[in-house]
């Protein structure tokens, strides 16, 4: 959390984490995927949040296409939109986590900084899967047809084409798409989560 504005006072709760964690059964966090247009995040994620929720877990996916409609419908894609765009949605998904849910989302997220900026939101409650396919391959993909756009110059500042993306460098999990399948990268993201947001309930 950064200072609190002047005349701002927190307010403290009654309710901690731990409540939350005996309630629920698992700890609240926050399973960020990062990766191109077209490798394989909402897929995944959707793919996800059923199997977490199947599983007995409090699950829910943000996916930033969706989110689009409404928190971030007031953002484009230059640089510092972008930038607003994350940091909104790591504080939503922070508080989401707060809660005692564990949060995917799905997001292009492009700059490291960025994502730094969302773990920290977390209170380090944060799992950052790269998934990673190559250009070729998403392009190929093309799922909602960005790609064709993108090259014609239908849509500018897209990543990848006309826009960066910065690999994570050290990313809690890296998933390559074109060489796992859906069901394989679905089980080793769950089992990341379950180690990291379940542990050991006996505590
Ligand atoms: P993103 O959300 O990253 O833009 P999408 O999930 O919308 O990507 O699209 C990914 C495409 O790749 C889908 O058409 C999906 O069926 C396909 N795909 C092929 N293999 C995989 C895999 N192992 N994991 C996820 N998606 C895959």
């Amino acid at each position: 959390m950064t200072d609190l504005p002047a005349n701002i006072t927190a307010v403290a709760h009654q309710i901690d984490a731990e409540a939350r964690r005996r309630r629920f059964g698992h700890q609240g966090g926050v399973v960020w995927l990062t990766g191109l247009s077209g490798s394989g995040k909402s897929t995944i994620g959707v793919a996800l949040e059923a199997h977490l929720f199947a599983a007995g877990m409090n699950a829910v996916l943000l996916d930033g296409d969706n989110l689009r409609h409404g928190l971030t419908s007031d953002l484009g894609f230059s640089p510092d939109d972008r930038r607003e765009n994350l940091r909104r949605v790591g504080e939503v998904a922070a508080l989401f986590a707060k809660s005692g849910a564990i949060v995917i989302t799905a997001l292009i997220s492009p700059y490291s900084e960025d994502r730094a900026r969302a773990r920290k939101a977390a209170n380090g409650q944060f799992i950052e899967v790269y998934v990673a396919a190559d250009l070729d391959t998403c392009k190929a993909r093309d799922p909602k047809g960005p790609y064709a756009k993108a090259i014609s110059g239908e849509i500018s500042e897209f990543t990848g084409v006309s826009a960066p993306y910065e690999v994570p460098t050290a990313p809690d999990l890296r998933i390559d798409t074109t060489i796992t399948d859906l069901d394989a990268c679905v089980a080793a993201i769950a089992t990341e989560a379950k180690v990291r947001f379940i542990g050991d309930m006996s505590a």
